[in-house]
């Protein structure tokens, strides 16, 4: 445990049939296990920067994974440098990898890019500014299927395929009538999006990276009297989280990543919230939605 009760980074992020991991400080498959959440599902990590408080979870959980005979792929994205320092823990201590273990190296800058696709979401790195390269990362839903009204199932006598067809938007064919999706379903959710933003010094590019987001998770590990000290140790205040917020015009921000020398985070969300109403504070455990 860190200062005030507080823990380094490490989030799980769920959307759709996926679970994803983003950061794996020292304490995250402990807080897994505590929180009720299973690793089995998780298939990519997401690690933005090799300074400890961000992956030295990493080797911790896959012994875990291999001790519990996990078979399923696991792909780690992260900048340079990750998968020496992995293998060599893991070889050192005796530990055969009994499954696919992928790493993949992110550049060390350059323009964000697409770094996992599938039918439901797209993953792009986010390259932020700090002592050592790190990568940020945008998760992007896709427009999902349309939803069933479940009582226009029985009352038509939907079969599989017919709903699997409404469901993509197409027009049935029932008795000889044409039925239309929307006679029978109703529009998908609107696709979400989540930009994670860790460690960072404030650059304005940011905003236009992720304009619109729905969900912003940016470190702010400073107050603004603090600045100085943000300056030197390329990080951000809680301010300047708060202006990239308000100029990507995101839906809500999350504040984290906070300097253990504040007990009280007060000020930090109230600097914020004077940029960017929709602020609020990361707790341990707890469930975000944008
Ligand atoms: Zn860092």
């Amino acid at each position: 445990m860190y200062a005030h009760g507080r823990h380094p980074s490490g989030q799980v992020l769920k959307i759709r049939q996926h679970t994803f991991l983003i950061d794996c400080s020292e304490s995250v498959q402990f807080r897994m296990a505590e929180l009720g959440i299973s690793p089995f599902p998780i298939q990519q990590i997401f690690i933005s920067h090799l300074h400890g408080d961000h992956y030295f979870g990493l080797v911790g959980l896959l012994s875990s994974m291999i001790l519990q005979g996990r078979k399923k792929t696991l792909s780690i994205f992260s900048p340079a440098g990750l998968e020496p320092i992995i293998r060599m823990q893991l070889e050192i201590a005796g530990k055969e990898v009994g499954f696919p273990l992928r790493f993949v190296e992110l550049p060390a800058e350059g323009n964000p890019y697409c770094i996992f696709e599938n039918e439901e979401l797209s993953v792009w790195t986010l390259p932020l500014q700090h002592r050592i390269p790190v990568s940020g990362y945008l998760f992007r839903e896709k427009t999902g299927q349309r939803k069933m009204i479940k009582e226009k199932i029985e009352e038509f006598g939907l079969s599989i395929e017919q709903i699997k067809a409404v469901k993509r938007g197409e027009s049935i064919l029932l008795g000889g009538e044409k039925i239309p999706a929307d006679r029978l379903s109703t529009a998908p959710d609107p696709p979400r999006s989540f930009a994670y933003c860790s460690d960072t010094a404030y650059f304005p590019e940011l905003a236009e990276m992720i304009q619109d987001v729905d969900l912003l998770y940016h470190e702010s590990t400073f107050v603004q009297a603090d600045a100085a000290k943000a300056r030197r140790s390329m990080h951000a205040t809680a301010m300047e989280a708060a202006t990239v917020a308000r100029d990507a015009q995101a839906g809500k921000l999350l504040l984290g990543h906070f300097s253990g020398k504040y007990k009280d985070l007060g000020p930090l969300l109230e600097e914020a919230r004077v940029v960017f109403a929709n602020t609020f504070l990361v707790e341990e455990g707890k469930t975000y939605f944008p």
